[in-house]
């Protein structure tokens, strides 16, 4: 799933190439995409973009004094075509038709539908739900994490937590706790307040660091794949990039968390949650 840096890199490559372009008209193929109906997507007809924001992983398209706001979920891709769709993309849910032909899709790869968008006025943005339960922003300065993660819960499952702090997920999650020197389940009621500040720091390195990358690499069109300047997630069997201890990785459903033994568990290799499941 797009994650903070994927969304930022977004809303900032689609707000350079579209502020000041006018709206000619907006077609909606993925009719459950739409989870408005009032405002209608006509109310856009004309309008000018003023620009595109961020808020955890959603994007708000702010145009005609409404706000678009999406959320692209984990297979969503906004990007921006030359031509209009001629022949049938089985994989747009929502276009915003601009002059000259162009049109900004939003797509959506896989079978499941999920991706989704809102048209809302300005008074009911604050009120939305979807951003309404969003917790603060964890780049660029984020609050202090203390307070913010004290509860009994592992830190891999808290940082994850769209109410908790907004715009982590399963890939940059792990960047962070190996930056941190933390490990995965250390419950969040258990940070020290350096172990607390460890994190923010490691935090706003990491997805700064990602961005950075993202800034130099991606450019329009976006890409289906954003780069992942990974160091941790998904190495496991390769050495640590600090320490150069065998990186280990317990292996979920779907997906895999990974984290260096020496850095951040004392030791320890943590249960492989799939292992044990077979060997039951
Ligand atoms: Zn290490």
């Amino acid at each position: 799933m797009p994650e903070l840096p994927e969304m930022e890199i977004t809303a900032r490559r689609v707000s350079e190439a579209l502020t000041g372009e006018i709206i000619e008209s907006v077609v909606v193929p993925g009719i459950n995409a739409l989870k408005t109906f009032d405002p209608p997507p006509s109310a856009l007809e004309g309008a000018t973009i003023e620009g595109v924001r961020r808020r955890g992983k959603l994007l708000m398209l702010d145009a005609g004094g409404l706000v678009l706001l999406t959320h692209l979920m984990s297979a969503g891709r906004l990007q921006l075509f030359p031509k209009r769709a001629t022949m049938k993309d089985r994989t747009m849910r929502v276009g915003l038709r601009l002059s000259e032909d162009r049109e900004l899709r939003l797509r959506e790869f896989g079978t499941k539908q999920r991706a989704w968008v809102k048209l809302l006025r300005p008074e009911d943005v604050d009120g939305d739900e979807a951003l309404a339960r969003l917790g603060p922003e964890a780049w660029p300065d984020p609050p202090e994490l203390g307070p913010l993660l004290k509860a009994p819960r592992p830190l891999h499952t808290l940082l994850r937590d769209q109410q908790v702090i907004a715009g982590i997920g399963r890939t940059w999650v792990d960047e962070i706790l190996h930056a941190a020197k933390l490990s995965p389940f250390k419950r969040g009621d258990d940070l020290s307040d350096e172990e607390a500040e460890a994190l923010r720091e490691a935090m706003i390195g990491e997805l700064g660091r990602v961005l950075d990358v993202y800034e130099e690499k991606v450019a329009m069109p976006l890409p289906e794949k954003f780069p992942k300047p990974t160091r941790v997630h998904n190495h496991q069997g390769e050495p640590c990039p600090r320490c150069e201890a065998v990186l280990e990785a317990v292996f979920y459903e779907d997906y895999v968390m990974t984290y260096c033994p020496s850095c951040q568990t004392e030791g320890r290799v943590l249960k492989d949650r799939r292992l044990s499941r077979l060997l039951k």
